[in-house]
């Protein structure tokens, strides 16, 4: 259907304003001069269709992620994306973004007779000084909260501007019982708070500087701490139980059982000082080490800390609706819906026709890209309004809601919930 066909609060939320909760624009690939259309499907989700970026824990070496600079290519490169998993939601999402940006006479794909004249177009707007801020302006975009997983402690106001705000990730810490210890991302607790002029001893010290290094989040305009364990170890978080996590303390190689209580000992300090200064704590559940991501495992430290607030992310595909049980036992849930419309469009729309019904407040759900480049992102939130407007339409027309309750609704989701869930920070 056109646009002008539309009834007016499709149309409305076609246009509404995005608080962006969640995107992985890391400063030397987001805002890059020098990216061309491989770049753009190496540093996407649709890359992960060939290789996933995370080791399992039977795969003892930790992948490498590097990838040689290419400086240039040919069809060949992109057509294991386009001709061998062109099906995949992830390719096409970066797709439509890619043509939605820079399209060549009405193209609806990628193919071998456009993709030089398509490549000529991404180098040449990468170029472009405030190319990035334009397509963000034309998504209607107007704050994003970013994860740059290569710096945890990131103020992203000072590359991208006054819209953006980052989060701390707390993976490192979790993991920083040694010096040597790393977390997925190749980061390191000692460095972190090396870099911050702080050099535990003990591990009551190390505990004092987590402290001091969450209080200062608000001064490098850190929204949330983000806790994206299910990448590293199983997220069954058990109670504290300081003995055995301090037994793991300035050992090169602890026991599984030691490793497992300071990680469980230090996520369960981040909840108590995200409560403490009233910022929080995002989330990753679903498909990771998918053997330990289950939203259920997290309902232990989520009721250990009723005064937290938890952003749940990922419709924890594909276990969503175990989630949205979760969010109704558990009034300190909240729903980001980031990157569950990317994994399965359709999985998405009968899980958000659940979630209208099953959250006990409006106030519950908000969005986020999850993307590194400008056009993923872009195609992204074209196909997030879409799939909005198609569930909404649903509950209209079935009588479920009236229009007047999918626009209140359609503006919370958008960025109204976003605004306030993050106003104390
Ligand atoms: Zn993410």
């Amino acid at each position: 259907m056109k646009e002008s066909c539309l009834p007016s609060w499709e149309r409305e939320l076609l246009d509404a304003p995005i608080v962006d909760v969640h995107e992985h624009h890391i400063p030397t690939i987001f805002l890059s001069n020098r990216v061309h259309l491989l770049d753009l499907f190496r540093h996407s989700y649709a890359a992960w269709t060939l290789r996933r970026p995370y080791p399992l824990p039977s795969e003892h070496e930790r992948e490498d992620s590097s990838e040689p600079v290419m400086e240039s290519f040919g069809w060949e490169h992109l057509s294991p994306y386009l001709d061998q998993r062109g099906s995949n939601s992830f390719v096409r999402n970066l797709s439509r973004g890619i043509l939605a940006i820079h399209g060549v006479e009405d193209a609806k794909e990628i193919h071998q007779g456009n993709w030089e004249a398509l490549n000529a177009r991404v180098i040449q707007s990468h170029l472009q000084k405030g190319f990035q801020a334009n397509i963000l302006k034309r998504a209607n975009i107007t704050r994003v909260i970013t994860d740059d997983y290569t710096d945890p402690l990131l103020d992203a106001r000072t590359c991208f501007g006054s819209g953006y705000y980052s989060v701390m990730r707390i993976n490192a810490f979790a993991l920083g019982w040694h010096p040597d210890s790393k977390d997925h991302n190749g980061n390191s607790a000692m460095q972190l708070l090396d870099r911050a002029g702080l050099h535990p001893e003990t591990f009551e010290d190390y505990l004092e500087a987590l402290g001091f290094l969450t209080r200062q989040m608000k001064n490098r305009g850190q929204l949330a701490l983000k806790n994206a364990l299910a990448y590293d170890r199983s997220i069954s978080f058990s109670a504290p139980n300081l003995d055995l996590a301090r037994r793991a303390w300035g050992k090169r190689n602890p026991a599984e059982t030691e490793k497992l209580a300071f990680g469980d000992y230090i996520a369960d300090h981040f909840c108590k000082l995200a409560a403490e200064i009233d910022v929080p704590i995002q989330m990753h559940l679903g498909t990771a080490l998918i053997r330990g991501s289950h939203p259920m495992h997290v309902a232990g430290l989520v009721e250990r800390n009723p005064g937290t607030r938890f952003l749940l992310m990922h419709l924890a595909y594909p276990w969503s609706r175990d989630l949205l049980a979760m969010a109704f036992v558990y009034r300190n849930i909240w729903i980001d819906l980031t990157w569950s419309w990317l994994l399965s469009p359709s999985h998405f729309e009968s899980a958000l026709h659940e979630a209208i019904e099953i959250l006990p407040d409006e106030g519950r759900m908000m969005l986020g890209g999850d993307n590194w480049h400008i056009e993923e992102t872009f195609g992204t939130m074209q196909t997030f309004r879409q799939l909005l407007l198609k569930t909404f339409h649903e509950k209209v027309v079935s009588g479920y809601f009236s229009e007047r309750d999918a626009l209140r609704l359609g503006h919370r989701i958008l960025h109204e919930n976003a605004q306030s869930f993050f106003a104390h920070a």
